[in-house]
């Protein structure tokens, strides 16, 4: 396989009608998927798909925004989900640890961390609550984590949050793991990988320039793609629901960012996410 969506969520419904359709779609065009759940039904799902096609792995967690119940509108889920209310769920360590040891497809905890998109008391607690407990569990099965960081507007608050919790737990054991969507400063970038941690970005790379200069100052061997499936679908498909075949368009963006050869640039972020993740 030559290419990698490293955080997808195939195991959305927005895929019930056709989902066996896209998961025959990513390994003809030679991707490799790994879809990242956000709660209890999403993270088994994740599991169940990834254990039937070996194209496919799967991480399993607990996104911030499930921690408390919301009504979440369109312009927060942004162009390609659906409107939902999230449900609170506690994060359940037993669980999950069940879960993740059910499966060696499973190579990840995660969606977690922060959103600060909604920036009151409660959820911050309960977001810190839930991260803090996903953390441990990683670092008990030795598992990198997929972190979930979006700052409240116009600001970073969100990034040196997590930074501040990452750090606590920096020597208790094998803390590593992947900064998905980032869109901090090089700055932030930099105590992140620090921490272990590679830098992600999505299609919004291939539509937004100011990610430009962020995308150059990661060091080639931090550096991962990835499609958010189905949110933020790359140009030329912009208006359509995104699928993780479209990370081709990510890695070439990223590679002409960097004037690297694609081939060159696939190659890179396959060893990377290998090396992270231990694919086999
Ligand atoms: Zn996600």
């Amino acid at each position: 396989m030559k290419y990698i969506d490293t955080h997808a969520h195939m195991n959305f419904v927005i895929y019930d009608d056709d989902r066996s359709q896209i998961i025959e779609k990513t390994r003809n065009d030679d991707v490799i998927v790994i879809n990242v759940g956000t709660q209890q039904d999403t993270s088994k799902l994740a599991v169940e798909m990834a254990d039937q096609h070996d194209h496919l792995y799967a991480i399993i967690g607990l996104h911030p925004i499930h921690t408390v119940s919301y009504f979440h509108n369109q312009d927060e889920v942004g162009k390609g989900g659906d409107e939902f209310t999230s449900r609170a769920e506690i994060f359940g360590t037993d669980f999950y640890r069940k879960l993740a040891q059910s499966s060696d497809r499973i190579v990840g905890i995660g969606e977690c961390g922060l959103d600060y998109y909604r920036n009151t008391p409660e959820t911050k607690s309960a977001q810190e609550k839930a991260f803090r407990a996903q953390i441990e569990l990683a670092l008990e099965l030795d598992l990198p984590l997929m972190l979930h960081v979006r700052p409240s507007e116009g600001s970073m608050d969100a990034y040196k949050d997590v930074l501040d919790i990452l750090n606590k737990y920096r020597d208790k054991g094998n803390l590593r793991g992947q900064a998905h969507f980032f869109a901090g400063t090089p700055e932030i970038a930099q105590q992140f990988i620090d921490l272990g941690f590679y830098i992600s970005f999505t299609g919004v790379i291939t539509f937004a320039s100011m990610y430009e200069k962020l995308v150059k100052c990661i060091p080639m061997d931090r550096i991962l793609s990835e499609t958010d499936a189905p949110y933020v679908t790359p140009h030329p498909y912009r208006g359509q629901r995104n699928e993780p075949s479209h990370v081709r368009k990510v890695l070439g963006k990223i590679a002409r960012i960097k004037k690297i050869d694609e081939n060159d640039m696939a190659q890179q972020v396959m060893e990377n996410a290998k090396k992270l993740y231990r694919l086999v």
